[in-house]
């Protein structure tokens, strides 16, 4: 019973299931079995209350790319709290950790995005995103041209812009009505939904659904279309090669922004500095967090290409959008770091040429003919893979049967954090792991999934 679970949690494990309502969390599954409560984290491994060591597969939520315990962040939050802890930049006022984090992010953006706009979290960056490029079209004097285009099984964000305009639709189902003038496009997934197309068919068909979107809409009515260069929280989604191309071309073509998610896929994560970089995508917006600061504290940021910025900055009003917290000293401090040490350590070099080819290769090579497995995709230090019942006609396991929870939990208790979305695995440690600990993750992967069968 509830009671006799209870009395063998730790007294952390008891009032977290008193007092604290955990995100994305099924309470009441959550407190029969008790929190795991992490205590410390080092590299790449974490620890739990009873002294487990786990190999963190997922840098946390898709963030610590640098690992734990780097002491140079310590002190550079350190030092800047005690200069200067907060100033705003609002009203005429600004400071060096905002000013050189802006220069520093600039370098490493592609094109033209080079005007940094500060927010706390990959939620707020995307209404930012959705705010600016809605209100560009305001300053053309276009203000009907707001509608926003984005994907099925998209992830955005959970504030109600980012709720809105992701494609999840576990999340639409909750907390009320929608940001309207919104609307969705099939995802590029090929081996899902793809059928006996190949993947350069099938790419072309996913993006040319952007198109015949456009044109049901009315491409005059259109602000932007914002996509994740591979869908993330989606499943690790990794787009046909000839997908991006032809999205580039259809947003040229209708004169439709468009903006990049880079939240999970920046900073190195596909092996370049941006997914842009490695799909070759142009954006004229891009939203960014998570590897930003590596985690260590909360900061995103909105890089904004000449043509909105421009047109932004012709006005001689405010833009009437910000945050408390953008461009926070100390956060800033630490992303400046974080930036820092990726130049000196090469690290987005490291997973473009070593890490992420190995971890891709070694992925593969441990799971051959895995009947759990149908199919790996993934780049650089990112990978999902789709558990099935049956690998030649790809059929799924019955939902009731949670395979992906099943094996999540496996997972938990062999020693790797794996996260499960639905029936896919998703993989993504910390851009800093070594070829030791890519085999280990591997063989830990391989183990539970045998434990799943
Ligand atoms: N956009 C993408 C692509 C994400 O993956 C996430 C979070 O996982 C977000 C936005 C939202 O970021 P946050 O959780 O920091 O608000």
């Amino acid at each position: 019973s509830n009671t006799t679970t209870a009395t063998s949690h730790s007294s952390l494990q008891q009032s977290d299931a008193r007092f604290h309502l955990h995100p994305f969390t099924n309470t009441t599954r959550l407190n029969n079995k008790g929190a795991r409560v992490i205590t410390h984290a080092d590299g790449v491994y974490i620890w739990d209350e009873q002294g487990h060591k786990i190999l963190d597969g997922m840098a946390g939520l898709w963030c610590v790319n640098l690992g734990y315990g780097r002491e140079e962040l310590a002190e550079a939050a350190d030092a800047q709290m005690r200069t200067l802890p907060y100033y705003n930049t609002f009203f005429q006022t600004t400071h060096g950790p905002a000013v050189e984090l802006a220069e520093a992010i600039a370098s490493v953006t592609p094109g033209d995005l080079n005007r940094i706009f500060f927010a706390n979290s990959g939620s707020e960056a995307i209404d930012t995103v959705m705010r600016l490029t809605r209100h560009y079209w305001a300053l053309q004097g276009k203000p009907w041209r707001n509608i926003l285009i984005s994907r099925e099984n998209a992830y955005h964000g959970s504030t109600i812009g980012g709720t809105s305009l992701g494609g999840m639709s576990g999340m639409h189902k909750q907390g009320g009505p929608l940001v309207p003038n919104i609307e969705r496009i099939r995802q590029p997934y090929w081996y899902g939904e793809g059928g006996d197309q190949s993947e350069e068919a099938f790419g072309l068909l996913a993006a040319r659904a952007l198109e015949e979107k456009i044109l049901a809409v009315g491409p005059d009515n259109v602000a932007a279309f914002v996509a994740e260069p591979i869908q993330g929280a989606g499943g690790v989604i990794v787009p046909p090669a000839s997908y991006w191309p032809e999205i580039q071309r259809i947003c040229h073509k209708y004169d439709i922004l468009l903006a990049v998610d880079e939240v999970i896929c920046g900073f190195g994560r596909t092996g370049n500095w941006f997914g842009s970089d490695t799909f070759n995508i142009q954006p004229d917006i891009m939203s960014m967090a998570k590897g930003l600061s590596s985690g260590y504290l909360p900061i995103a940021a909105v890089a904004v290409g000449d043509r909105i910025a421009n047109t932004l900055m012709a006005q001689d009003e405010d833009f009437n959008h910000g945050f408390t917290y953008s461009g926070h000293p100390v956060a800033a401090a630490v992303a400046l770091k974080t930036i820092d040490i990726m130049k000196n350590e090469h690290i987005v070099e490291q997973v473009r040429d070593n890490t992420g080819p190995y971890f891709q290769k070694t992925l593969r090579e441990s799971l051959p003919d895995h009947p759990l497995v149908g199919h790996i995709e993934g780049t650089g230090l990112i990978a999902g893979m789709a558990l099935v019942q049956d690998q030649a006609s790809k059929t799924l396991f019955p939902s009731t049967l949670d395979i992906g929870l099943i094996c999540r939990d496996h997972c938990f208790d062999n020693g790797l954090i794996m996260r499960a979305v639905g029936s896919r695995m998703v993989l993504s440690p910390p851009l800093v792991i070594n070829k030791a600990e890519i085999n280990e993750l591997c063989q830990k992967v391989r183990l539970c999934l045998d434990l799943t069968l």
